[in-house]
């Protein structure tokens, strides 16, 4: 029996004939639309599907893509990265966290800044390999700097978890968690928004279930499909928000259903909620203050928390990006990467200027990678 390859499992979602079925469907049905449709890609992983195939040029004029919010690192404001930056230069300390947060610009530099200046700056893989470098550094100060949507809350959750129950006693935690529902409703209670239906974020609703998403249906009365993230699942999804306009539906879909269901996985929702919990709340980058937007650290656990220990140290200054990055519209859905007039001049990813442009799921990043300048 021949062995089954990786590409077995994918290829038929990357189909170029269904795609080609799946475009002259959405174009027989947009035909019927009364007006033009903006559909918002929350997540930056659709973002880069979309640029990667090409899939917004197969569909008709009168649909269009807007990229969201959906990028941890590309909502993270200065402020974390400064936090960040004068923990890692304090003494005796090492900074962990994922690849792409050291790439970020903070008020004065990034954190790959302060390593060259001789701070230890270290990224991983797995946050769970946090518990090797604090076992093997136990004169050290260890601070894990966490960022991530529900996605990766879960895998913190379990380090946090670890930690107590290996006792630990090095190991501490800078929690940039954030949320999507409550971005996706300032973008909604934003009267200039021109969003008429959301392709739901699927990664964060294999942990949070389709559900999180109801009231975008209920309430705001805009359609969600949660879609998979190969071409066929996002051209399928958007068949399924055509339909749904034109059937004059508001309904939470789920696409993705080899994955995603109503509930989600309860049991990392269950270990998240026993360590973390909603800030009053949380700085995006380009959106401000959102109310819940982020995680914390629950008060029982606050000695693990390096927000509270270092408290006195940590700046709380609200700092501007350049005057000229529209990363702000940009996650607001209100502008494309192409339309700043730094995009792929004074920023790409070798220079990024805003944060749109460092992390690999960002939307600057996406346009630039698949060269999508005019
Ligand atoms: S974590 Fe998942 S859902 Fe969030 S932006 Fe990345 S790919 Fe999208
Ligand atoms: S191209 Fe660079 S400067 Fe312009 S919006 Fe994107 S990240 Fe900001």
């Amino acid at each position: 029996m021949a062995s089954l390859e990786l590409k077995d499992l994918y290829d038929g979602y990357r189909d170029s004939k269904t795609i080609k079925l799946l475009s002259n469907q959405i174009a027989k049905e947009a035909s019927s639309l009364s007006k033009d449709l903006k559909i918002m890609e929350v997540c930056g992983g659709h973002t880069h599907a979309i640029m990667k195939y090409g899939l917004n040029q197969l569909l008709p004029k009168n649909i269009k893509f807007i990229h969201g919010p959906g990028c941890p690192v590309c909502v993270m404001p200065k402020n974390r990265i400064d936090h960040a930056i004068t923990l890692a230069n304090m003494k005796d300390t090492i900074i962990v966290t994922l690849g792409d947060m050291i790439k970020v610009l903070g008020s004065e530099g990034t954190l790959q800044d302060a390593r060259s200046k001789g701070a230890d700056v270290r990224f991983v893989y797995s946050p769970m390999d946090t518990v090797k470098i604090a076992n093997e550094n136990t004169d050290k100060t260890v601070i894990y700097i966490a960022i991530g949507f529900e996605t990766t809350t879960p895998m913190i959750s379990a380090l946090i978890q670890a930690t107590i129950n290996k006792g630990i006693k090095n190991l501490f935690f800078h929690i940039n968690h954030v949320l999507v529902p409550p971005a996706m409703r300032v973008l909604l209670d934003d009267e200039t928004n021109n969003i008429d239906a959301f392709i739901g974020p699927s990664h964060v609703s294999v942990i949070s279930g389709s559900k999180i998403y109801d009231e975008f249906a209920d309430i705001y009365k805009k359609p969600v499909v949660v879609s998979g993230f190969e071409p066929v699942d996002v051209m399928e999804s958007v068949l399924m928000l055509v339909k749904q306009i034109n059937e004059s539906r508001s309904e939470v879909e789920i696409q993705y259903s080899r994955c995603v269901n109503h509930e989600g996985n309860t049991t990392a929702q269950r270990l998240n909620d026993k360590y973390l919990e909603p800030r009053e709340s949380f700085e995006f980058r380009g959106l401000g203050e959102i109310p819940k937007g982020g995680l914390k650290l629950k008060d029982e656990f606050a000695f693990l928390d390096a927000e509270v220990i270092y408290k006195d140290i940590l700046p709380h200054n609200t700092c501007q990006d350049h005057k000229l990055c529209l990363c702000g519209e940009i996650l607001k859905g209100k502008a494309l990467p192409n339309e700043c007039k730094l995009f792929g001049k004074a920023c790409t990813p070798t220079t990024p200027v805003g944060s749109c442009m460092v992390s690999s799921e960002g939307a600057c990043a996406a346009y630039y990678k698949y060269g999508i300048s005019n």
